[in-house]
């Protein structure tokens, strides 16, 4: 038996991976459906094949969808296909047979009103309703859904906890579902590969808000194109297996043993898959799978049905139904969210901490990629820098936290206060609880390379706070005030002054404080310490900007170095604790100093922060 997938269980197994490409084959395993749930799959095929039978002799449910093409997940939905065919031969030659209407029992009670040649598609589907509603052993919340562009009856399992679907008439999704199961065995790179996509598509959609990015079978079909495209090139088409499905050209290759090896055996897929759709113009071609090319507009009218595809801002045909759009329902903010979260991606995969496993138990790799807000695409195309300041169960204040999950209880003013501690006192920036930040107008204004993501980094970069027992640390303050806004000490800031829905401040720098960390804490904890190194307090990583901002000279400079609006939210889920602090750094585009600045917080921040709530700084949620 394995283990339940428990909040959290993913991040952990992913984190202790020896490298990437171990965490993309662990993955698989990870999510996909033990054996104990495909037989609890296997028997309720079987308990609505002996059901339907009896109403609809000859008829064959048969899956298809994830449980069945190599692309299933714990808790997936049970897609099914209810197959009449064979059902309508027989009672039409029944009813041409002499002494039609002393028929089986089965067609005295239902088949023997209706003549399912000619019954209209939505009083079909109401009956196998109403046959699932009133025979089925723990089916629940049974539903026909006739408007869909493909009609189902939903239903869900109450033993088993299954959702599922079952249409009537899709006989090409038998056939994309047996296409996918092939590619899934023609080549091991193309599990793990898909497994991640559709991972790290879901998770953009949530902190932000905006819906899933694309479905799972669009975002699989944009896999395998992209694989077709990397290695021969090859079309689908091929003389063997021969099958015309609802008059469109089914024809594939069936068993893999025919398909030659591919060609590419390159690694890094993922990053990759990223880099290309993150610069690709959906709008002006269409992704054609029969093809393995993306083709010019306008596409070729398929000869089969006047019918052209709808085209849209995203175009993606189907691999048989060649006018089928498989992405006509994605909309201009989509699809450019999409390219935007390729980008990002494809960012954050090119860092070191995407491509080394972290020795200081860090979120790293692909478990960085899954985390909601992590590599956050809105706040790049926003002009935003996001933190993602992750919190663990241990203390109390994460107590709280667990208690009201999304909410802003005290717990998240303690995380608040703690962000402007480390700001104020520790960084010494002047910090004034100010309004939230408000991105820059236009998308075109805005900075195309501020990805939230860490770049190679550089000396600053990879330093990593040392930070132990949290101290009492005296709040003086060295700094001008930028605003002339009451800054109140971080611990007695009055609840009624922020705001409801974030805390925010104006921020300026004044000093590199982020420059020459590790020598300037090296110094001080050889120097005057009679006790040898002190550690690695919060007391310590002041003293450290304290010793910069000397070492810089005692004048007071007449303008900041930096100016940013911060501002926080709770972001955490069922899941994890997290807080997000973003970052509008003013002017837009940011200068590099800026971009030094924040790659350097974005270490630094998470672990003091949690350090000052007298948490571990540890990576993995
Ligand atoms: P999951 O259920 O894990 O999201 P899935 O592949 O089963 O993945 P569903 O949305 O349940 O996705 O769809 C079931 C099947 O229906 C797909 O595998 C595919 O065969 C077919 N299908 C789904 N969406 C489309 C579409 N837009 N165009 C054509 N066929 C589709
Ligand atoms: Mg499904």
């Amino acid at each position: 038996r394995r283990e339940p997938l428990g909040p959290g269980r993913l991040e952990q197994a992913l984190c202790q991976a020896s490298d990437v490409d171990s965490q993309m084959s662990q993955l698989v395993g990870l999510l996909e459906l033990s054996e104990d749930e495909r037989r609890v799959r296997h028997l309720l095929v079987t308990l609505f094949q002996e059901v339907f039978t009896e109403f609809f002799p000859g008829c064959a449910v048969v899956p298809f969808g994830s449980s069945v093409n190599g692309f299933d997940t714990r808790g997936c939905d049970l897609d099914l296909l209810l197959d009449l065919e064979l059902t309508k031969s027989l009672q039409a030659s029944t009813r041409d047979a002499p002494g039609a209407g002393s028929g089986s029992g089965a067609e005295d009670s239902i088949l023997s009103d209706i003549d399912l040649a000619v019954t209209p598609a939505p009083e079909v589907l109401e009956l196998v309703a109403t046959v699932l509603r009133r025979c089925v052993p723990g089916v629940r919340r049974v539903r026909a859904v006739p408007t869909a562009r493909r009609p189902v009856v939903k239903f869900c399992h109450k033993q088993s906890g299954l959702v599922g679907d079952i249409s009537v008439d899709n006989r090409l999704a038998l056939l994309n579902t047996r296409f996918l199961q092939l590619c899934a065995e023609a080549d091991e790179r193309v599990r793990p590969l898909v497994y991640a996509v559709r991972l790290w598509a879901k998770q953009q959609g949530n902190p932000s808000g905006g819906g899933p990015l694309l479905n799972n079978y669009a975002l699989t079909l944009l896999v395998l194109f992209f694989l077709q495209t990397r290695s021969t090139g090859r079309s689908i088409s091929g003389d063997e297996d021969r099958a015309v499905v609802a008059g469109w050209d089914c024809s594939f290759p069936r068993d893999v043993a025919s398909l030659e090896p591919s060609t590419n055996t390159e690694s890094s897929l993922l990053a990759k898959f990223f880099h290309v759709f993150g610069d690709f113009d959906f709008t002006g071609q269409v992704i054609s799978l029969r093809e393995g090319q993306a083709l010019p507009l306008p596409p070729p009218t398929a000869p089969e049905t006047g019918d052209a595809l709808k085209l849209g801002p995203l175009n993606l045909q189907d691999p048989f139904e060649l006018n089928h759009n498989v992405a006509a329902n994605v909309n201009e903010k989509t699809a450019s969210r999409f390219g935007r979260c390729c980008r990002d991606a494809a960012k954050y995969c090119r860092s070191l901490q995407y491509r080394r496993k972290s020795s200081k138990g860090r979120a790293w790799g692909l478990t960085r990629l899954f985390q909601p807000g992590a590599v956050e695409p809105g706040a790049a195309s926003a002009g935003a820098f996001l933190i993602s300041i992750p919190l663990d169960g241990a203390g109390s204040s994460s107590q709280q936290l667990c208690q009201e999950p999304g909410g802003r209880g005290p717990w998240f003013w303690e995380v608040c206060d703690a962000i402007a501690f480390i700001l104020r006192d520790v960084l010494k920036c002047s910090c004034t609880a100010g309004k939230p930040p408000r991105a820059p107008r236009e998308e075109s204004e805005l900075p195309v390379d501020s990805a939230p993501s860490e770049e190679l980094p550089t000396e600053s970069d990879t330093e990593e706070p040392s930070v132990a027992e949290p101290s009492s640390v005296g709040s003086k303050r060295h700094l001008p005030e930028v605003t002339n806004g009451t800054t109140l000490p971080a611990k007695k800031r009055p609840r009624t002054n922020v705001p409801d829905e974030a805390a925010n401040w104006s921020c300026a720098i004044w000093h590199r404080v982020w420059t020459g960390r590790r020598r300037v804490r090296r110094q001080l904890q050889q120097g005057d310490s009679p006790e040898g190194p002190d550690g690695d307090s919060l007391e310590l990583e002041q003293k450290v900007s304290e010793a910069i901002v000397q070492q810089e000279g005692t004048e007071q400079p007449l303008q900041p170095l930096l100016r940013f609006e911060a501002s926080a939210r709770a972001a955490s889920t069922r899941r994890e604790m997290r807080v997000l602090l973003r970052l509008v750094p003013s002017p837009v585009p940011p200068s590099p100093l800026f971009r030094d600045f924040f790659h350097f917080l974005r270490s630094f921040l998470p672990a003091t922060v949690r350090r000052r709530l007298g948490q571990e700084p540890t990576g993995c949620p």
